[in-house]
């Protein structure tokens, strides 16, 4: 069954050639004991690994079952050795972190056996040599004789054909060398032993064929076998290969780590300090980000997107006429002249066309479920805000709204006066019940519903700015007067019952226009005229006290009053319910202020150019009323139809001034831009470029600048901390390198039994991926305990909580990485460790 046909080996030692064998022929019997003597350095050993596969031939042949084994591959070998040959050596050869079941069980996991199945023969086979109750041993556990054993159980465990001993009895005392004699004898009953020993006793006593050689030659064979008759046989030699599992690799690196935890647990904590870095650096990033995030969405109900019908003023328009100008600007840098950047020119002569906001209007419309899904409330705004009133007229007309309170400062402060004429006291607040709620939380009273009702609004303190309660007349103006440095009010509060049900008088625009002589007059300072009117007007009462709701950054609030848009509609209605409103809307190519067409070359009042009427009314006035009325006249004299609107209070529902978005999430204001974008393209395919709406985010503008500085950073930083991971990436090379010095026997034994080059990288690539993941994991550990005391820090400067978090998808990306690297940095030494030659390796010590 095995046959050597002129087998030679010869050893290359130092540029000189030694032959270790020389033309061999030998043929064994499937079932005999043989036994191999001769002096040490005859070559027994040597021609023990040539049939055992472990080593080859130099020139000849090894036929097995009559098959020539020239053209065999290293797979093909391993594969020899794991199901054909058993090997017992003298030093036993275990893997000393394994217990006796795993050494026994290697082989079989090589050959791939299921765990159950394995397991069972493994101990079957410890059983055949007595050591069932030794299982879970390590070998450093047992005596010589105990691990001869195992070694014979493990050899023995894949029920192979041939078993080769070389010295078993070596290094034990004669009493168990006759143990493990016997233990061999009965072996070879059903299969063919070829023991080498230097006993020449123990081999007369138990082997059935002595074979004795001599200087790589054989010189004498006590039972010659003619295999000539075997030839015929030529069964072909064809095994099936060995493969180790991924999990079998990882398994005996993960022993192995477990041998050695001290340095294991440092390797990992020095591979790790990169990782603790990345992983505090996207912690802080994050965190900054959730938190620009966070008051980005804070910051959606006090400023929602806004589209204006005229933009110019926002920030951007701003930004980008001065940055044009900066380019614009030509380098004089190199001569004696001094350039000028035209700043102001680019501001004014910019392109600030009007957005038509009319078209939008009933694009929106048309559209409507689209933004309605996005948004919590679209707001419209117009040019327009109620006349209201003082309702106390005793002291004099006061108007509250726009305020006259400017008139009344004793200051000459131009910018106290500029802040009292320009202060926005009344505003429209939305007609969506769900949307008031989330922005304003209710004190007393309650929210708004009719034309006539009204809320204060205080700040989140539970302030109100003296300026709106003079404007509102709810103080008396006439303290300012008497106001003094010395006399500062002591800290004035009111109870809400003093501010609810406080009311106002509102008068429609539009009445302040009376017809005298043909003519619309201006009775606005008639004060007569005008406490009638407002005696007659409508009461707006205070209903309800609300503060801005927590967590909508509202701090531009100072206070004032918020009216629904019932008011405006009530207030839009009777303007153009008025009579003067109804002619000059009849009539749009004639000013109702003078009669005459708006495009009249001459204006002013000129008495050629007057009706019929308005000559009569003069041929009775005296000079005086004459004056007067010409005053009048040329008051409005140059005004455009659209001046006129204005003037007169008429607005367009269809045409707002503003239209502000509230989206309900920073997603969805995301989404919002998206369809407002995919309006302007639908209007440049249509050739409608007049009606491509601009508008600006401003504060996404500015939270993108922060987010691209802080992104810039991490990634700086991140660069930085990357060398450390290349650092640690060397060192686990090298420990990896250290590993496979100290694991050689370990893989000779391998070898041995049947692993292949393959397997043997598998476990150095299972052991450095055994040290990433631990690594990994211990780096993100780290961050996680060490984000504790940063956090408590920052809170304790800032006052934000929760800035440092780790997000899991980092974590998880962090610990890949680590494996990576790892793995990679074992690449080198695991290709090292599998090209290592089995027989040097068995040898190493
Ligand atoms: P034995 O087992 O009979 O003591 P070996 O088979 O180990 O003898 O060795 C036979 C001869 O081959 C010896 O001279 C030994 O020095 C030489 N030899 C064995 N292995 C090697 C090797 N790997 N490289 C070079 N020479 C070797
Ligand atoms: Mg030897």
């Amino acid at each position: 069954m095995l046959e050597l046909q002129h087998v030679t080996k010869i050893y290359q030692t130092g540029g000189q050639s030694l032959a270790a064998l020389e033309d061999i022929n030998l043929a064994f019997r499937a079932n005999e004991f043989v036994s191999v003597l001769g002096q040490s350095g005859s070559g027994k050993t040597t021609l023990l690994n040539i049939i055992g596969g472990l080593d080859q031939y130099t020139s000849g042949d090894l036929l097995i079952n009559g098959q020539s084994t020239k053209t065999f591959k290293d797979r093909d070998w391993d594969a020899y050795r794991n199901h054909t040959i058993g090997f017992v050596f003298q030093s036993y050869n275990l893997i000393s972190h394994q217990t006796a079941l795993s050494n026994v069980e290697m082989a079989l996991t090589l050959s791939g056996v299921a765990k159950s199945e394995r397991r069972k023969r493994a101990m079957e086979a410890l059983e055949h040599v007595g050591l069932a109750k030794q299982a879970h041993k390590r070998p450093n556990q047992m005596s010589g004789g105990q691990m001869q054993r195992i070694a014979i159980a493990r050899a023995l465990v894949n029920n192979p054909d041939i078993l080769l001993a070389d010295e078993p009895t070596g290094a034990l005392d004669s009493e168990t060398s006759v143990q493990i004699m016997e233990l061999l004898k009965e072996i070879a009953k059903d299969r063919l032993v070829i023991m080498v020993t230097h006993n020449p006793d123990l081999a007369a006593r138990y082997s059935t064929r002595i074979i004795k050689v001599l200087d790589g030659h054989i010189i004498s064979d006590s039972d010659p076998y003619d295999p000539a008759r075997l030839q015929a046989a030529g069964a072909k030699a064809a095994f099936k290969k060995t493969k180790m599992r991924f999990w079998t690799a990882l398994n005996l690196s993960f022993n192995n780590l477990l041998t050695k935890k001290g340095r294991t647990f440092l390797t990992a904590f020095a591979g790790s300090i990169g990782i603790i870095g990345i992983a505090l650096i996207l912690s802080l990033s994050n965190g900054v980000q959730d938190y620009i995030d966070q008051v980005q969405e804070d910051t959606l109900v006090a400023y929602p997107l806004s589209l204006k019908k005229n933009d110019s003023n926002s920030l951007t328009s701003l930004f980008s006429a001065r940055m044009e100008a900066f380019e614009d600007g030509s380098d004089h840098s190199q001569s004696e002249n001094i350039g000028v950047n035209d700043t102001l020119k680019s501001l004014l002569t910019s392109e600030t066309s009007d957005n038509d906001l009319e078209a939008f209007k009933v694009y929106l419309e048309n559209h409507q479920k689209d933004f309605d899904t996005l948004t919590k409330d679209i707001h419209y705004s117009y040019d327009l805000s109620p006349q209201i009133y003082a309702a106390d007229t005793s002291n004099g007309v006061k108007a509250v709204n726009p305020s006259d309170l400017s008139q009344e400062l004793d200051t000459d402060n131009v910018m106290v006066k500029t802040m009292a004429d320009n202060m926005e006291i009344w505003s429209e607040i939305s007609s969506d019940k769900e949307m008031l709620k989330s922005q304003y939380q209710l004190l007393a009273g309650h929210l708004p519903q009719k034309a006539d009702e009204v809320i204060l609004m205080v700040d989140e303190n539970h302030n109100v700015n003296d300026l709106v309660l003079y404007s509102l007349g709810l103080e008396d103006r006439d303290e300012l007067s008497r106001l003094s440095q010395e006399t500062k009010d002591d800290e004035q509060t009111y109870t809400y019952d003093d501010l609810l049900g406080r009311s106002f008088k509102l008068v429609i625009q539009s009445d302040i226009f009376q017809k005298e002589n043909g003519l619309w007059v201006d009775k606005s300072s008639d004060t007569a005229y005008m406490t009638d009117l407002i005696n007659k007007g409508k009461d707006i009462t205070i209903v309800g006290i609300v503060k801005p709701q927590e967590g909508t950054s509202n701090n531009a609030s100072v206070g004032g009053i918020g009216y629904t848009q019932a008011l405006t509609k009530h207030i839009s209605k009777a303007v153009n319910a008025s009579q003067i409103a109804k002619e000059q809307t009849d009539d749009k190519g004639t000013n109702v202020f003078t009669g005459q067409p708006f495009s009249a070359d001459v204006a002013a009042f000129s008495s050629q150019n007057l009706t019929d009427e308005q000559r009569q009314a003069l041929a009775g006035m005296t000079a005086e009323e004459l004056a007067a009325y010409v005053s009048q006249y040329n008051q409005n004299a140059d005004a455009s139809y659209e001046d006129n609107l204005k003037t007169i209070g008429i607005i367009d529902l269809n045409a707002p001034s503003s239209i502000d978005f509230y989206a309900a999430s920073f997603e969805n204001k995301e989404n919002l831009k998206d369809l407002i974008d995919d309006y302007n393209r639908q209007m440049k395919k249509a050739d409608k470029e007049a009606q491509i709406i601009s508008y600006t985010d401003d504060i996404a503008l500015v939270m993108s600048s922060v987010t691209t500085m802080i992104n810039m950073i991490t990634y700086v930083l991140i660069g930085f901390v990357a060398i450390s991971l290349v650092v640690s990436s060397i060192m686990i090379a090298i420990i990896t390198y250290i590993s496979v010095l100290e694991r050689t026997k370990e893989i000779g034994i391998l070898r041995a039994i049947g692993a292949s080059k393959k397997d043997v990288r598998r476990i150095f690539t299972a052991e450095t991926a055994i040290e990433g993941l631990i690594s990994g994991l211990m780096g993100i550990l780290i961050t996680l305990l060490l984000n504790i005391p940063i956090n408590k820090v920052i809170e304790n400067i800032t006052d934000v909580a929760h800035i440092s978090v780790l997000p899991i998808w980092a974590g998880a990306v962090l610990i890949a990485i680590s494996i990576f690297l790892t793995v990679t940095a074992g690449i080198i030494p695991s290709r090292f460790a599998a090209k290592k030659d089995p027989v040097e390796a068995l040898h190493a010590e």
